[in-house]
């Protein structure tokens, strides 16, 4: 099951490049992590970098990716796990696979272990809360700070939540270094149309492209992956609702049509 945490899709090939704006998070990021990562000689005692990362913001605006790049960058092991996948898949077994998770990232150092959806792993403490979530909760703590003791190990935690009001306190000091990730700014937007619209991209001149960007504010990277898919695909689109059109006619013939008759139902 550990295995299928352990990223294997190439994130050690992603790197800061491959995210459009966000400039000031990446100078951050690769101060306060990154750095620490590849040096950790370099970051002892005061100097001491943060174990613990928040990205909170929107969804859809490329916290993922910039975890995957924060491993790229620092030559780290990618360990990815959704929350919501630990919490109902391994019910009862949750509080295991944390440990499990931090005793295998500590065999494969520099590591990153990206948690998405942190909210849902480290939420506040109910009356309904169940107890095999708090036990699941207590040793994430316990690993974490088990984490911060040992310094010199490169060890990162990030995490990514949408509501970051709803992590429990006490996990959300964990998080010493927040970092907001916000929607992006109209010349990232304009920039991640032309990455994702790859040759399609030549079809638009510099004008149209500034428009679209113009009327693109407020969509998220995620947004504009999928509005960039449904362009790339509208030529095909006109082209097999055509054929179809043509397949219809061939199978119905107008003679065959008559008007639905609403009596016919009420027999
Ligand atoms: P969620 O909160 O829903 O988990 P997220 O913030 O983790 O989303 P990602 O999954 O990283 O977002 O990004 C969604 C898609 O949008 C990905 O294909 C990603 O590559 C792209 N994307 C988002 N933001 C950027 C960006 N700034 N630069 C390049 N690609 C981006």
């Amino acid at each position: 099951i550990l295995a299928t945490m352990v990223d294997s899709s190439g994130s050690n090939q992603k790197k800061f490049d491959d995210i459009s704006g966000l400039e000031k998070v990446k100078e951050a990021l690769l101060e306060l992590v990154v750095w620490p990562l590849e040096h950790p000689e370099m970051f002892t005692g005061i100097k001491s970098p943060s174990k613990g990362l928040l990205l909170f913001g929107p969804p859809g605006t490329g916290k993922t990716l910039i975890a995957k790049c924060v491993a790229g960058e620092s030559q780290s092991t990618f360990f990815c796990i959704s929350a919501s996948t630990i919490t109902s898949k391994w019910i009862g077994d949750g509080e295991k696979m944390v440990k499990a998770l931090f005793e295998v990232a500590r065999t494969r150092l520099p590591a990153v272990i990206f948690i998405d959806e942190v909210d849902s792993l480290l939420t506040q403490r109910s009356s309904e809360e169940h107890e095999s979530s708090r036990r699941m909760k207590t040793e994430f703590l316990t690993q974490f700070d088990g984490m911060t003791t040992e310094s010199e190990e490169s060890l990162l935690v990030i995490g990514a939540t949408n509501r970051p009001q709803e992590i429990d306190e006490a996990a959300r000091r964990r998080f010493t270094k927040r970092l907001y990730i916000p929607l992006p700014e109209k010349e990232a937007r304009i920039e991640m149309i032309i990455k994702n619209l790859g040759d399609h991209q030549r079809k638009l001149s510099v004008t149209e492209l500034d428009v679209i960007g113009e009327r693109t504010d407020g969509y998220s990277g995620a947004d504009i992956t999928g509005l960039c898919q449904d362009a790339a695909n509208y030529g095909n689109r006109e082209l097999l609702m055509a054929r179809s059109r043509d397949k219809i006619r061939v199978k119905i013939r107008p003679d065959e049509v008559r008007p639905i008759n609403f009596s016919d139902f009420e027999k």
